[in-house]
């Protein structure tokens, strides 16, 4: 398969669009990104890398890092978080929140915000060092000790993220909160706020298309654990979007409000994309229209 001739042709129509989207700026922060950016690199399962565009500029992962903090949870403490925690979609925003109340204090899904908030008070109980523990996990899969927190980005979360402070009160309010709303949500703020390039992010998802492997050959997850975080970014990946990220695209992935997408064809690749504009469901509009060529043009998708 000729993956660079194609990354070429979908770089073409998607730098050439008009069509981008707006850029996030209930994060003031994020407001200030250039819409005409867009990269994508993909690397394969013999660990062959391609890439297109902006593909070595970092970016905001926000979202994207709940998949990474999700498996870093699996890995610790296994399927004890499923008590706390459900595996539905919920066909609403990432930061819905009249849900959490009807059920009860349990987060529909990992991959929304409320349920993200609950992964991350799990990482606080559990990690020695949080912040600095969970950013040398993500650097140890990436293979790349450059990975950071933009530290600008997490502080205009902090002073702006009026919601998930609404969901992580919630959340403690039914006891499904351990630690202080403040520490939690520190966590989280930080979390989202890494960077990274494409090809860093391309790099870092291989464990999900390798059976829980990551490219230096370390296993971090089982085949079972591995099969369920991809089930959940199939079904969960792009909120209410999920069912149109599976019908255009036909691969799980996760995507973020910085405007990257993350999404694996298991034993084949791993790609990423940034484009900054979102559609109004909160998910890259260039981004997605990329992967849907891709899958298109490769004629390979999960179904
Ligand atoms: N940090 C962002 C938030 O909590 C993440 C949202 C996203 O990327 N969809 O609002």
């Amino acid at each position: 398969m000729d993956y660079q001739k194609i990354l070429n042709t979908i770089f073409l129509t998607c730098s050439s669009s008009k069509d981008r989207g707006e850029v996030a700026s209930y994060i003031p922060e994020l407001a200030n990104i250039e819409r005409s950016k867009f990269g994508i690199h993909l690397i394969d399962s013999g660990k062959n890398n391609y890439q297109a565009g902006d593909a070595e500029h970092k970016f905001s992962i926000q979202s994207i890092s709940k998949v990474l903090s999700l498996a870093h949870a699996i890995g610790l403490v296994g399927k004890t978080i499923w008590k706390r925690l459900n595996v539905e979609p919920s066909g609403d925003p990432f930061n819905h929140l009249s849900l959490l109340e009807m059920e009860n204090g349990i987060p529909r899904n990992p991959l929304i915000n409320a349920g993200a908030i609950v992964i991350a008070d799990i990482l606080v109980s559990n990690l020695e060092n949080p912040k600095a523990d969970f950013l040398n996990y993500v650097r140890k899969l990436a293979n790349d000790t450059s990975i950071d927190f933009n530290l600008d980005v997490a502080n205009s979360e902090k002073k702006s993220g009026f919601r998930n402070y609404a969901a992580a009160n919630l959340l403690k309010s039914y006891g499904n909160l351990k630690n202080d709303v403040e520490t939690v949500l520190d966590f989280y703020f930080h979390q989202c706020a890494i960077e990274m390039s494409c090809s860093q992010l391309a790099k870092t998802f291989f464990l999900f298309m390798n059976h829980g492997t990551c490219q230096q050959g370390r296993t971090y997850l089982n085949l079972s654990q591995v099969k369920r975080i991809n089930a959940l970014m199939l079904t969960c990946g792009f909120y209410d979007e999920a069912g149109e990220f599976a019908f255009e695209v036909g691969l799980p992935g996760k995507s973020g409000v910085g405007g990257g997408i993350v999404a694996l064809l298991p034993n084949r690749y791993c790609v990423a994309t940034w484009s900054p504009g979102l559609n109004i469901k909160g998910n890259s509009k260039l981004g997605m229209k990329a992967l849907e060529k891709l899958t298109t043009a490769t004629k390979q998708s999960i179904f």
